[in-house]
C-alpha cells in the first residue's frame, strides 16, 4: 500500500506543478477569484456577546421579558362588535430601566384614517375581487380601528398614553427598574370586519343564507410590544404584511358570546361544565380516548339546529393558557367540532377542529387528521408540541395562526364536491398553520422584522410533513403518487429565481419592503433549507443541528444569527458561503459541462511543461522518472498511443511498477486506460456543490458530488481530470434536479437535444 500511495504521490505532485504553471500563465482579472463567496461572515452578523453567543445558542445573561393578561371580553355579534378589558401585568427582565412602555394596536390598520392603503403606489391592478374593488373606490372606509376607553394604573389612576398609528405609548409616573414589574389596565372597543371582505388576518364571514357569522378572532386587544437585546423596543408599524413581535406570557381571559355559540381558542377551558351540555361532556370524555379517529362533540345535525337560534342570552368561556404569545379564538352557532387525541413522547394532546357545514364533507375527512399528523411530524423533527391542544378553524380565503389555535381555508363547492386542488390546498394550509405553533408561536422569532425566519421554516417543515402525510395515508392521495407539495422541491423554486431581478429582493430583507412576498419568505428559505438538507448537509448533520437550533431557542426570541451559527455549531459544516449567496443575494444556481478532452500516456513533455522546463532550464534528465498525459489529436500527439493501457504506452509507470510492486499488487492495481479533462462551468452566481453523473461504455455509472468549495478559487468555471478503465459515453450535472438549477440545457454531455415546443407541437399533429 505505502508503495502505490508513495507513485499517486509523484503523480499528484506534478499535477501541482502543472497547475500552477498554468495559472501563472493565464493572469486573471482582479475579483475573478472568488474568496468573497466564501468570506466568512463577520461584517454581516451582529457581533456575538453575553445575550447571544457565538454559538448561536442564549448567552449567560439572554433574558426576555415577560407580558401577562387577564382579560374580560364581549362580543357584540347583533353589531359584530367587541368589548373588552384588560389588565396587563409586565415583568421588566432586561438590565435596563424603562421609561414608558409600548403597546401594540394593531386593529388600527383598519382605522378611519389609516395610512395603510396610502403607502402603496403602482397605478391601476390588472384585476380586482368586486368585494375589493368595492372597498377601494366605492364604500366610505370601514371603521375599524380601537377606541381606546382608558388606560389605568393598578390603582385607577389613568396613565397618560399617546397613539402613533398601531402603537401606544404609556407613560408611567416612574422609570420600570430592571426586575419591577407593573400592572394596569386598558379598556376597548372595535368594529369586526368582514374578514371575506378586506382580507383582514381576523374577522367574522357573513352566511346570508342563515343569517349568522363564523367568526375568527386576533389581534382584538391590546398587546405588549417586545423589549429585547436586538431592537431596544419592537415599535415597527403593523403596515400588514410584516407579521407579529409578542413576548411570551400568562393568559386568563373570559369571553362572553351568545348563549348558543360554540368557543374554543389559545388556552385550556376551565368551566367546562357550565358551557358544554351533558351530552357532549360525555363526548369529550371519549375523544380524550380516541387516538385513531376524531369523535364529534357538536354535529353537523345539532349545528344546523343551532344556527336557527340567535339567543338573546350569553355565556362566558373561560380560557387559560400558560407560556403563550398570544391569543386567538373562534366563535359561531354554526359550528361543528371534532376532537381526537395524539400520543407524544411527552403526554397526550388533543387536535380539534371547528368548521361550519360549508366545509363538508372535506372537513370531517381530513382537518383533525392533518392536525394530528402535523402534530406528530413537526415535534420528531423538532421537539414534543408542549401545549394541550391544538385547534384547526375553517374560515373562507384564511391562513392564519395563533398559539394553539389556527384558521385554514378549503371550501367544497356548494354541493359537497371539491377537486383534488381544493383537498390538497386545504390539508397544506392546515399543516402549515398548525405547524406555526412551532415557529412562531414558541420558537419566538420577530416576525415584523423577518418574515422568512416563521415562513421559510415552516413552508420547510411544512414539506417534510406532507411527504411524510402521504406516506402515512396514501389512501388520500393519488395511487404510488407522492404529496404534491407547492413548495419545497427544488424545481418548484425555478421560475422566481430565474426571473427578473428588479423584482427580487434577498430573503434577508424586511417582509414590507419586498415584491413576490410568497417566494421571498417562504418558498426561497423553505426550498434552501431543504437542499441544504438533502444535498449539501445530509440528513443526519441537518437533522440534528435543526433541532439542537428548536430546543435552543423553543420559548425564546432567536434571531437569523442564532439560527446561522447553530446550524454550524452543531454539524461541523462551514456555511457561511451558502447563507451568504441564498440569503443575502438574489444569485440563482445555473452550473453546466462546458468541454471535454481526452488524454493518454506519454512520457514526452508536452508544450506546458517544455515551456515550464526551459524557463527553469531543466531538462528531461533532470526530472525522470515523470508521466505526462497528452490531449489526443493534440500537437504533442502520438497517434500510435491512442487508446493504449498506460502500462503499454508508459516506460515510467511499467517500470514503476515492475521494480516496485510484486506481482500480486501489479495485479491489484486498476489501471486506467482513458484519461479526460472535464471543464464545468457555472453562469450562474451561487457556489453549489457539483453533482455529476458517469456514464461509462462498459455500462457503470458513478455518481460524484465535488463539494461546493471546489469553485473557491474560479468563480467561473473549474477543470477535472477523470481516469477510467472504460470509455465516457454520458456526463450529467445535477441529474435528479436537486439545486434548482434554473437551465438545465447545459447540464449535459453529449448535449442532448432539446426539443422545442413547436417542434413538440409538430410531432403531437402528426401522430394524430
Ligand atoms: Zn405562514
Amino acid at each position: 500500500m505505502r508503495k502505490i500511495q508513495y507513485a499517486f504521490a509523484t503523480v499528484l505532485f506534478l499535477f501541482g506543478a502543472m497547475l500552477v504553471a498554468q495559472e501563472e500563465g493565464t493572469k486573471k482579472e482582479p475579483g475573478h477569484y472568488n474568496q468573497s463567496k466564501f468570506k466568512q461572515l463577520y461584517e454581516e452578523f451582529a457581533t456575538p456577546n453575553t445575550y447571544r453567543s457565538a454559538s448561536g445558542a442564549p448567552g449567560p445573561d439572554y433574558y426576555q421579558q415577560q407580558a401577562d393578561y387577564v382579560m374580560d371580553i364581549r362580543l357584540d355579534d347583533k353589531n359584530a362588535k367587541i368589548y373588552g378589558e384588560e389588565t396587563i401585568t409586565y415583568t421588566n427582565n432586561s438590565p435596563d430601566d424603562l421609561e414608558y412602555l409600548w403597546v401594540q394596536l394593531d386593529q388600527n390598520v383598519r382605522a378611519k384614517d389609516s395610512k395603510a392603503p396610502l403607502r402603496n403606489g403602482g397605478g391601476v391592478p390588472l384585476a380586482d375581487q368586486p368585494a375589493a374593488f368595492a372597498g377601494k373606490y366605492l364604500t366610505t372606509p370601514f371603521d375599524g380601528g380601537f377606541n381606546i376607553d382608558y388606560v389605568k394604573d393598578a390603582s385607577g389612576r389613568s396613565l397618560p398614553y399617546t397613539i402613533n398609528f398601531t402603537m401606544m405609548r404609556v407613560d408611567i409616573p416612574k422609570p420600570l427598574k430592571s426586575g419591577e414589574k407593573i400592572s394596569f389596565s386598558i379598556k376597548w372597543n372595535y368594529n369586526v370586519p368582514d374578514h371575506t371582505v378586506n382580507r383582514a388576518r381576523s374577522g367574522f364571514e357573513y352566511f346570508p343564507k342563515d343569517g349568522n357569522r363564523a367568526y375568527v378572532i386576533a389581534q382584538f386587544f391590546p398587546r405588549m410590544a417586545v423589549y429585547s437585546d436586538i431592537e431596544g423596543w419592537q415599535n415597527h408599524q403593523f403596515w400588514g404584511n410584516g407579521e407579529f413581535a409578542l413576548p411570551f406570557g400568562d393568559y386568563e381571559v373570559n369571553i362572553t358570546v351568545p348563549a348558543d355559540h360554540v368557543l374554543d381558542g389559545t388556552g385550556v377551558l376551565q368551566n367546562r361544565k357550565e358551557v358544554f351540555s351533558k351530552e357532549m361532556i360525555k363526548r369529550y370524555e371519549q375523544a380524550k380516548k380516541s387516538y385513531d379517529k376524531p369523535v364529534l362533540i357538536v354535529t353537523q345535525e345539532e349545528a344546523e339546529a343551532a344556527e336557527k337560534g340567535f339567543s338573546e342570552k350569553t355565556k362566558t368561556w373561560k380560557l387559560k393558557a400558560k407560556n403563550v404569545r398570544d391569543f386567538g379564538f373562534a366563535t359561531s352557532r354554526k359550528f361543528i367540532w371534532d376532537m381526537q387525541a395524539v400520543k407524544l413522547g411527552s403526554g397526550d394532546v388533543m387536535a380539534v377542529s371547528m368548521y361550519p357545514k360549508e366545509g363538508n364533507p372535506l372537513w370531517e375527512e381530513y382537518s383533525t387528521k392533518a392536525v394530528a399528523h402535523t402534530l406528530k411530524s413537526y415535534s420528531s423533527h423538532t421537539f414534543d408540541y408542549p401545549y394541550p391542544k391544538a385547534i384547526s378553524v375553517h374560515a373562507k380565503n384564511q391562513g392564519m395562526e395563533y398559539p394553539m389555535i389556527c384558521w385554514n381555508y378549503g371550501r367544497p363547492n356548494e354541493n359537497g364536491s371539491y377537486s383534488d386542488q381544493v383537498k390538497y390546498g386545504m390539508i397544506s394550509v392546515i399543516v402549515h398553520e398548525v405547524g406555526h405553533n412551532f415557529f412562531p408561536m414558541i420558537v419566538n422569532s420577530d416576525e415584523r422584522q423577518w418574515g422568512w425566519m416563521d415562513e421559510g421554516l415552516d413552508t420547510f417543515m411544512q414539506y417534510i410533513a406532507e411527504q411524510e402525510f402521504g406516506e402515512a395515508y396514501p389512501e388520500a392521495i393519488a395511487p404510488n403518487k407522492a404529496y404534491p407539495s407547492r413548495r419545497g422541491a427544488p424545481a418548484k423554486i425555478v421560475p422566481y429565481m430565474s426571473g427578473d431581478q428588479t423584482t427580487i429582493a434577498p430573503i434577508m430583507s424586511n417582509p414590507e419592503n419586498v415584491y413576490q412576498l410568497g417566494p421571498n419568505a417562504y418558498g426561497k428559505p423553505a426550498t434552501a433549507l431543504n437542499i441544504l438538507r438533502e444535498t449539501v448537509m445530509g440528513r443526519e448533520l441537518f437533522d440534528h443541528a435543526f433541532k439542537t437550533y428548536s430546543q435552543r431557542w423553543k420559548f425564546k426570541h432567536p434571531t437569523p444569527e442564532d439560527f446561522f451559527r447553530t446550524m454550524e455549531d452543531a454539524s461541523a459544516v462551514d456555511l457561511d458561503w451558502y447563507w451568504r449567496g441564498w440569503f443575502y443575494t438574489t444569485d440563482y444556481v445555473d452550473i453546466g459541462v462546458k468541454g471535454i478532452k481526452k488524454y493518454y500516456v506519454s512520457d514526452k513533455p508536452n508544450k506546458e511543461m517544455r515551456a515550464y522546463m526551459a524557463a527553469r532550464n531543466l531538462t528531461e534528465a533532470d526530472l525522470r522518472p515523470l508521466v505526462y498525459l497528452a490531449e489526443e489529436g493534440g500537437e504533442d500527439a502520438d497517434p500510435n498511443l491512442k487508446g493504449k493501457s498506460p502500462s503499454e504506452n508508459s516506460r515510467t509507470l511499467k517500470e514503476f511498477m515492475m521494480d516496485n510492486m510484486t506481482a500480486a499488487e501489479r495485479a491489484a492495481v486498476k489501471e486506467p486506460k482513458y484519461f479526460y479533462e472535464v471543464t464545468y462551468d457555472k453562469p450562474g452566481g451561487l457556489p453549489m456543490p457539483l453533482i455529476v453523473e458517469y456514464t461509462y461504455a462498459d455500462g457503470t455509472v458513478k455518481n460524484i458530488t465535488y463539494p461546493a468549495e471546489i469553485w473557491r478559487k474560479n468563480d467561473d468555471e473549474v477543470k477535472i481530470v477523470l481516469a477510467s478503465t472504460s470509455e465516457l459515453t454520458g456526463i450529467t450535472v445535477d441529474p435528479k434536479l436537486e439545486t434548482a438549477d434554473i437551465d438545465t440545457t447545459n447540464n449535459s454531455w453529449p448535449k442532448e437535444e432539446q426539443q422545442n415546443n413547436f417542434d413538440k407541437f409538430k410531432e403531437n399533429i402528426k401522430g394524430k
